[in-house]
């Protein structure tokens, strides 16, 4: 970390109004608010390209939450990130992969005539004036607000404990077919682990998941942040009636894992091990892109980034954090359909603040992307 203001002194300080860090779905879909808004000098700056996370995910890899192109009756496609686009009508399908809906978002960001820099990796932040100065591979910016909205794919959790070197983390696997070994391991039984597990035996491979909790047996929890999707349980129950050979470990709490004569031992906390040559695959989870900017923030104790009702950070007045590692209270904003309807309340702060006129947000109410009153989500209230 260097000095304050210490970048702004360069010759070459670029100025804009908002900076947005990341053109995945939450970046795009908060600049195209604040393009409705007419807020001046908005640019997103994106290290990769537009999707960049989408695009790296393993080949078999597809949404789990359905897309459907239901926007006109008022029930925006789940993926969408406006309600007035839909993945499932541009690419006609219900569960796209990655590339797929990479160019959802393409076509999103060109559409609503979005101002992206590709190539820019935003490297650090800090407070300057009335506003922060960026530390950038292409130099310094100045801008009066910043959005954080780099995301999580890119930011995995490599050292869940010791050892974890001799594993493979999933979201570093791009097709599960090259994984070495017949018989894989794989740490975690949420989404990601049973994608894992499904990619693995889908190529003739035996695979054994420990997972601390069973999150592959069927539950009341109706809230898919805490429970497998419904298109999971499908998959799942379907290939175990084909006699898929996936064995589940539950209880399994994971210490560590050492390489002894060519063999990696992979240790529980009850004392149960199991052997393998194959690197286990690590569906462990992400410590996310905040913790690039840990200084920015005050931290909770689910070591999510403390934030305002608005979703900015306590520490840093005027830098908000849109996407999956948004909380408020017990709720988080994990899910493209969930984090989007944050949008427009960071947007209507920052409008605020700059005196702009936020009725274009009248639309974002009525079409369920608005929301500030989290009293509808205090608990599951499926009952059937
Ligand atoms: C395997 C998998 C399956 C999933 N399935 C679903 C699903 O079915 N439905 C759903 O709603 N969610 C799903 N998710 C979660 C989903 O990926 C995230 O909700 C979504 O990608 C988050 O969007 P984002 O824009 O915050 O992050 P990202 O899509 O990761 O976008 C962040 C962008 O920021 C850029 N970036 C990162 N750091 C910097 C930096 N320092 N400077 C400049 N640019 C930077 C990256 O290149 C990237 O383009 C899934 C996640 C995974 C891993």
């Amino acid at each position: 970390m260097q000095r304050e203001g210490s970048w702004a002194t360069g010759s070459r300080v670029r100025r804009t109004t908002v900076a947005i860090i990341g053109a995945g779905p939450a970046g795009l879909g908060m600049a195209r608010v604040l393009r409705d808004l007419a807020i001046p000098d908005v640019v997103v700056f994106e290290r990769s390209r537009i999707g960049a996370s989408f695009r790296a995910w393993p080949e078999e890899t597809r949404f789990i939450t359905p897309s459907f192109p239901g926007n006109t009756f008022g029930q925006t496609d789940l993926n969408a990130i406006s309600f007035d686009s839909s993945p499932a009508y541009s690419l006609r399908r219900e569960h796209p992969d990655g590339p797929e809906y990479a160019r959802y978002l393409e076509g999103a960001a060109a559409e609503f005539q979005l101002r992206i820099e590709v190539g820019t990796d935003v490297q650090d932040l800090e407070p300057s004036g009335e506003g922060f100065v960026l530390r950038t591979s292409r130099g310094a910016v100045a801008t009066r607000f910043v959005i954080w909205a780099a995301g999580q794919f890119q930011y995995p959790d490599l050292e869940p404990f010791p050892g974890a070197e001799f594993g493979v983390h999933s979201s570093r696997v791009r097709r599960w077919r090259d994984h070495p070994g017949d018989h894989v391991i794989v740490i975690g039984g949420y989404e990601s682990g049973i994608d894992a597990a499904l990619g693995l035996v889908g190529t003739g491979k035996r695979v054994t998941v420990l997972g601390r909790s069973p999150r592959w047996r069927d539950s009341r929890e109706a809230d898919p942040s805490i429970t497998l999707a419904p298109v999971t349980f499908q998959r799942l129950s379907s290939a175990m009636q084909l006699g898929a050979p996936i064995e589940f470990v539950e209880g399994a709490d994971i210490l560590g894992m050492e390489r002894r004569e060519g063999e990696i031992h992979v240790l529980a906390a009850d004392g149960r091990s199991w052997t393998t040559a194959s690197p286990p695959i690590l569906a462990t989870g992400f410590s996310g892109s905040t913790k690039t900017i840990e200084h920015c923030f005050d931290w909770n104790s689910s070591s999510y980034p403390s934030l305002s009702p608005q979703d900015e950070s306590l520490r840093m007045p005027g830098l908000f954090l849109v996407g999956p590692e948004v909380t408020q209270g017990k709720h988080l904003f994990c899910f493209i359909y969930k984090f989007r309807q944050r949008f427009a309340v960071v947007g209507r702060t920052i409008a605020g603040r700059l005196g702009v006129d936020t009725a274009a947000l009248d639309r974002y109410r009525t079409n369920n992307m608005y929301l500030d009153d989290l009293t509808c989500c205090e608990e599951s209230r499926c009952l059937c």
